[in-house]
């Protein structure tokens, strides 16, 4: 996606006193952040893609995610909270175009009630508003075309685009003075006696502390700057499927499974976007690049790095059961479509079209875990944000915060 009306820089700066790496939304929120409290110093953003936001954050469903899922007094839980609150108020600030249009989660068997339970329990835990359990009759008057046993309404989550989000805070940054520089890949990372030597496409910057948010490349960027290697990126496309138009009526706003509490995915969902297509997915498919748009898209480095990676096979072991239904919704139309008329009974196989695909940086452990919280690490004289999934855009602006107080207590 193009990155519109933005004066980007032609060539990386030789000097910074900050330099963050990675133009996607939560490097341009923590740009954002450190311009506005470092007035004095300089700030550059460098990108490896010609257009900022060009990855996760310009292929996702565009859920402001209102804290539902997440484990109580984790910094996701937190993060999602306080961040889709300040999220709301930045949009409304910006004039972003965003709706409060709620979500419901539906439970289709008896079986799922305890985790819908353990839902609202969390919910209500994170401090999440305008939580509502309803019967059979309460999600036909919702959502007139759905069908489950029972649900859980959450009037605080919306939709906005996030591409629309990291654009307005690009230019905060230039406002602030910073800059931001695109095709500008980082390849490596020095450290020297006052700072960080960072080579790149365009030459060197040497920079005197440093934040990487690097979304599916974290890990590489963390190893360059001499972190160790665990957890790694494992990147897993997710494609949509959008309804037809005149098929749209059938979705109100957002529906969704109750997920697997074990997993970090939220299960293939309904979604309005603010432009008023429905979208179904994504599925979770195993991504042989971590750029991919398709499942066909493979560069060897990345699918190496996932495949001598200790913690992938044990995942494979762990999840294989999983993994041969995303396989099989991910390869067949008919099934994912089959799979979410068990939400929408009316949907069929002629309602829908291909849509995009977006790849999730997933961290996972050497032993095989799929690691659900944000995580946040330290180098000389460098921050490193290095698992950053969902629901880091909805969290973007509170994990700036956090990270330039970080930044703050180490720099
Ligand atoms: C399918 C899908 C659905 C999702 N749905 C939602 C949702 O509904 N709500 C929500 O809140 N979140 C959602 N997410 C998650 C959300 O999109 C991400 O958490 C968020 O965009 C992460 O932002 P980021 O800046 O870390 O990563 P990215 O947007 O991927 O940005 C990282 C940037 O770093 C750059 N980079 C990497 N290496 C280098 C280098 N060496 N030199 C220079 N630049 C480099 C990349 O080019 C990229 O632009 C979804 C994600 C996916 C994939």
């Amino acid at each position: 996606m193009p990155t519109p009306d933005l004066s980007l820089r032609g060539s990386a700066p030789p000097r910074s006193d900050l330099t963050i790496v990675g133009g996607g939304i939560i490097g341009l929120a923590v740009a954002r952040e450190m311009a506005r409290r470092f007035p004095r110093s300089s700030v550059c953003v460098l990108e490896r893609e010609p257009e900022l936001g060009r990855h996760q954050t310009g292929h996702n469903s565009g859920v402001i995610h209102a804290g539902i899922y997440y484990e109580p007094n984790s910094a996701k839980a937190r993060l999602c909270v306080d961040g889709a609150r300040e999220l709301y108020r930045y949009c409304e600030d910006r004039e972003i175009p965003h709706e409060r249009c709620g979500k419901l989660i539906v439970a289709i068997s008896p079986s799922e009630l305890p985790r819908l339970e353990e839902l609202e329990r969390r919910g209500r835990l994170n401090g999440v508003r305008g939580l509502r359990r309803l019967d059979a009759a309460g999600i036909r008057e919702l959502e007139p075309h759905a069908r489950g046993v029972a649900g859980l309404h959450c009037a605080s989550t919306g939709i906005v685009d996030f591409h629309a989000v990291a654009t307005a805070y690009a230019r905060d940054v230039l406002e602030a003075e910073g800059t931001l520089v695109t095709t500008c890949e980082v390849r490596g990372i020095e450290a020297r006696a006052r700072g960080l030597r960072l080579s790149h496409t365009h030459g060197v910057t040497d920079t005197a502390h440093a934040i990487f948010c690097g979304g599916a490349w974290a890990d590489r960027l963390a190893r360059a700057a001499g972190a160790d290697s665990d957890p790694r990126i494992v990147p897993f496309l997710g494609s949509y499927l959008r309804l037809v138009p005149q098929r749209r009526h059938l979705v109100r706003s957002l529906i969704y499974p109750v997920p697997d509490p074990s997993l970090p995915f939220l299960g293939a969902h309904f979604t309005k976007r603010i432009d008023g297509e429905v979208l179904i997915g994504p599925t979770a498919l195993l991504a042989g690049a971590r750029d991919a748009d398709h499942s066909r898209n493979l560069r060897f480095r990345d699918l190496v790095e996932t495949l001598i990676w200790p913690g992938s096979w044990r995942m494979f072991a762990h999840w294989w059961h999983t993994g041969l239904t995303e396989l099989h919704h991910a390869t067949s139309r008919s099934a994912l479509v089959r799979d979410a008329a068990r939400y929408v009974p009316e949907v069929t196989r002629q309602d829908v079209q291909p849509s995009f695909a977006g790849v999730r940086a997933q961290a996972v452990s050497r032993d095989g875990d799929l690691v659900d919280d944000f995580v946040f690490s330290t180098t000389e004289r460098a921050l490193h944000v290095r698992n950053a999934p969902s629901p880091a855009a909805t969290a973007s602006l509170a994990i700036a915060r956090e990270v330039a107080d970080r930044a703050q207590r180490l720099f």
